[in-house]
């Protein structure tokens, strides 16, 4: 008799944000060391993200590996047109990529990256079949002010507007509280997890009952000894790692910490 495992909609994913680490010739060694880790690792969603620069080597160095897709830290909302050093979703593509971050705290204070800016990119991003990672997150005085719910409400609505809902399966949130970006001040489990319960019930507002599939991860300073504990939180769908996935051994560490523990979680 064949037992019929649940297909899991929220797969576990844990994305590596490489930030702008790693030239193209270390990246090859960095790529070759995590699939060596990783290669036996199975229902889980594995990401790294290098910088722009990086791409062509990690797609060379993975070459046939489907077991680590590749993601971007951005991406211009246009096909093509005047906007220098700005890169298109076909240009991604053109290199394997699958995911791309939106929204990351650093792009939202350095290069206003807006909500407007990351609900156009989000749905170029799904036009040209890559899937969006969202950031959302409040600032250490806004959660101190009692505002974290509010920002994170209209960041959402706002970086999700016009999202295509027969397109929802494509798109992953993170909640990535600010104060804890490269910090090593890291949300508790509760705290993170009661976030990730407020974003799921927006999702079910904006799509219906299928928004509550929609994938959310947690990032800031996540790292080996605290992965543990946050992903065993029931919102908590994985993770997205600064800091810690430009090391190989930290890296697997977490995901081994994401991975479903339970045969029903499988697929
Ligand atoms: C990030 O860059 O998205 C991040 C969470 O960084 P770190 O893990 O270093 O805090």
């Amino acid at each position: 008799m064949t037992r019929k495992t649940k297909l899991n909609p929220r797969r576990p994913l844990v994305a590596g944000n490489w930030k702008m680490h790693r030239t193209a010739s270390d990246t090859r060694a960095l790529i070759q060391d995590i699939v060596k880790r990783v290669e036996r690792v199975a229902n889980i969603d594995l990401v790294v993200c290098p910088p722009f620069t990086s791409l062509a080597a990690a797609h060379e160095t993975l070459g046939r590996h489907s077991i680590l897709a590749l993601g971007a830290q951005t991406m211009h909302q246009a096909k093509e047109g005047a906007f220098t050093g700005e890169i298109s979703g076909p240009m991604l593509r053109e290199f394997g990529v699958r995911y791309v971050i939106l929204g990351h705290s650093e792009r939202r204070q350095y290069d206003n990256e807006t909500n407007e800016k990351v609900a156009a990119k989000a749905i170029a991003a799904v036009g040209y079949h890559l899937r969006p990672i969202v950031c959302v997150g409040e600032t250490l005085s806004q959660r101190e002010s009692g505002d974290t719910e509010a920002v994170i409400d209209s960041q959402i609505h706002t970086s999700l507007a016009g999202f295509p809902p027969e397109q929802i399966e494509e798109l992953v949130i993170a909640y990535e509280p600010v104060w804890a970006i490269g910090t090593g001040k890291v949300a508790t489990p509760k705290q993170a997890n009661d976030v990730h319960h407020q974003i799921r019930k927006l999702l079910v507002k904006l799509f219906g009952p299928k928004g509550a599939d929609i994938r959310i991860l947690y990032g800031g300073s996540v790292k080996p000894d605290n992965a543990v504990d946050l992903m065993s939180q029931p919102d908590i769908d994985g993770a997205l790692v600064g800091g810690a996935s430009l090391d190989a051994r930290a890296f697997f560490d977490i995901i081994e910490a994401a991975r479903p523990k339970r045969a029903t979680d499988h697929d």
